[in-house]
């Protein structure tokens, strides 16, 4: 009887045809080192592979509600910051797996409470949270960290990224690329405008993670805000307030030794 007998893993992938390729090779040997693949999600699983891009990861942890199971993934995406392990590398993979040789990096998410007239709710972000007018309309946002006013900040919106986000879209917008073992988060303006008439900071700003960003929106034309968690979109109408900060749920990846983030920021973008 194999020792793995009883360990479940769960495997999740895109539709993209070398992802469900590897998805069935996977599986194969998965079973052929005892493991058991069940066919629908398994919440009693010890492992969650994700087969696809970053963005596979981001809507798996997303479509399981951040489950506590640690996160591998197979990248068969673009970038691979969160997706480690290369679809030609199975069988090194369930080796060192099997053997234990591995760490768990943590990563931290942001929280948007969201205050309306008529309702209160949560969102989290891994990337990060982003807020934006509706119909590509101008936003002003009087922001304040903890009681301390910053700004009244008008232009497209701003995203508050973790540092797992800062290679994402706030990289895009010229955020900084922010180290994953620092723990903050980095606001970071989308079009922001400064000129006579209004005054934003043009630049990212970076808080400590004991901060809360508070947000209030300021209404003209136009009451409905877009609040966008990880690329998925939320209309709100009539916000009065979004506090962000960082929260308590997580979500956990597995490394295996020679992960090392900055010769993946170099090999990507450099
Ligand atoms: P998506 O197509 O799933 O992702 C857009 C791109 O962002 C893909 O190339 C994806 O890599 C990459 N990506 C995701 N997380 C990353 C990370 N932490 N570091 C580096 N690259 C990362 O798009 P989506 O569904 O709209 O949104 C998912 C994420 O995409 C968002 O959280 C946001 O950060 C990012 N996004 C970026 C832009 C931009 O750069 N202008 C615009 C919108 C959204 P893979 O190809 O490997 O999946």
């Amino acid at each position: 009887m194999s020792e793995n007998q009883n360990r479940i893993i769960n495997i999740v992938a895109n539709d993209n045809a070398l992802s469900l390729e590897t998805k069935r090779v996977l599986k194969l040997k998965l079973e052929k080192n005892g493991f058991f693949v069940p066919k629908e999600f398994d919440h009693n699983a010890e492992l969650i592979i994700c087969v696809g891009g970053d963005g596979s990861f981001l809507r798996t942890i997303h479509s399981f509600d951040f489950p506590d199971i640690p996160v591998i993934g197979i990248n068969t995406g673009h970038l691979g910051f969160f997706q480690e392990i290369s679809p030609y590398e199975l069988d090194e993979f369930i080796f060192k797996y099997n053997k234990g040789d591995y760490q768990i990096q943590v990563l931290n998410t942001v929280c948007a409470k969201i205050a309306t007239k008529n309702e209160d709710c949560e969102l989290f972000g891994i990337n990060e949270i982003g807020i934006r007018g509706n119909k590509s309309r101008t936003v002003h946002l009087n922001i304040s960290l903890d009681d301390s006013f910053l700004e009244r900040f008008s232009g497209d919106g701003v995203l508050v990224a973790t540092p797992a986000g800062s290679t994402a879209y706030n990289y895009a917008l010229g955020g900084s690329i922010v180290d994953p073992r620092l723990n903050l988060l980095q606001i970071t303006p989308l079009a922001p405008i400064n000129t006579t008439a209004y005054r934003s900071f043009t630049s990212s700003v970076i808080v400590p993670p004991e901060i809360t960003i508070h947000i209030y929106p300021e209404y003209t034309f136009e009451n409905s805000i877009l609040i966008i968690s990880d690329g998925i979109e939320y209309r709100f109408n009539e916000i009065s307030e979004i506090s962000l900060s960082l929260s308590d749920k997580k979500a956990s990846l597995l490394r295996f030794h020679h992960y090392d983030f900055w010769n993946k920021v170099k090999s990507k973008f450099l």
